[in-house]
């Protein structure tokens, strides 16, 4: 069996079937087997677990999870790399690979048919290029899974996580906690990669929540306040909601003051809760 993680493993692949790292697909593998076993740890893949990925590259993830879960379907946008997973996934039968866009493939309906109605862990080295939408895609649209382990870049994760008052915390982080409780459960040093990109990389571990944090009662609408509170992050909240929901700041002093939030606070002292509060008061004016 070829050792997936191993630089020569690539190069012997790149030059049998002449294949080509593409930059805009964030082609970059991991060659590290000891971080590989971290994650499978990490997101603890079991006998009875079902594993969607995203982007298996030359399988060596896959590999890893298709020996510890029941089953492992994997997507791919690069046709390139079908050949490739051929070879290199071919003593595993427990296996789908997908040839798919993951923003564009019916996921409601893959989960239907390759799962038995289970909802799966999502587990995947993400392309860094479009690493945001597809977990938010994953959160909003509310795709049936109970974990979103994903290799990230460092700064991408420390947003995710991050809590009021800290100067990373902000939109990202209200989503995301907003809707799933998330860790970061691994470290990797951009030299585990190949190509080696420029900066490093963590896993963070997404556990879906079985309801939001906040219980509002429009969900649009709190995060029309969250990304206006935000949208200027050097103004008062009073400003900034004001000019992001366009609204006169004689109704956002009300509705804050209402909430006892002090209008001179900024977007990033408040908590989802607070969040949660102040959506709620604006519903109830807005439709005054
Ligand atoms: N899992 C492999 C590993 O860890 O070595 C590869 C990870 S690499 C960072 C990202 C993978 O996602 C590549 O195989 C790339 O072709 C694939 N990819 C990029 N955009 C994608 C998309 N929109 N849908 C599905 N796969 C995609």
């Amino acid at each position: 069996m070829l050792k997936l993680s191993s630089p020569k493993t690539i190069k012997y692949i790149m030059e049998k079937y002449g294949f080509k790292f593409s930059k805009s697909l964030g082609q970059n593998f991991l060659i590290d087997e000891r971080v590989i076993e971290e994650i499978m740890e990490g997101a603890e893949i079991g006998p009875e677990d079902y594993v969607l990925e995203v982007g298996p590259g030359i399988g060596v993830m896959t590999q890893a999870m298709a020996e510890r879960a029941k089953k492992v379907v994997s997507v791919e946008i690069d046709s390139s790399l079908l050949p490739v997973l051929d070879e290199t996934l071919a003593p595993h039968d427990n296996i789908v690979i997908i040839h798919d866009d993951i923003l564009k493939v019916d996921l409601r309906a893959l989960i239907d048919r390759e799962f038995d109605g289970q909802k799966p862990k999502v587990v995947a080295n993400l392309p860094y290029y479009v690493t945001t939408p597809i977990i938010m895609m994953f959160l909003e649209e509310g795709i049936p899974v109970t974990d979103i382990v994903v290799m990230v870049q460092k700064e991408v994760a420390d947003r995710i996580v991050s809590e009021p008052d800290s100067k990373i915390y902000g939109a990202l982080s209200v989503a995301v906690q907003f809707y799933a409780a998330p860790k970061v459960i691994v470290k990797a040093p951009k030299g585990l990669f190949m190509p080696q990109p420029k900066v490093d990389s963590v896993v963070v571990r997404m556990k879906l929540r079985e309801t939001p944090k906040v219980d509002v009662k429009d969900r649009k609408l709190f995060f029309r306040v969250v990304k206006a509170a935000f949208g200027m992050r050097r103004k008062t909240l009073l400003n900034a909601l004001s000019a992001g929901l366009n609204v006169s700041k004689e109704m956002v002093t009300e509705v804050m003051e209402g909430c006892g939030i002090d209008p001179k606070r900024r977007g990033e002292t408040l908590s989802i809760e607070e969040f949660g509060q102040l959506a709620d008061a604006f519903e109830g004016e807005m439709n005054a």
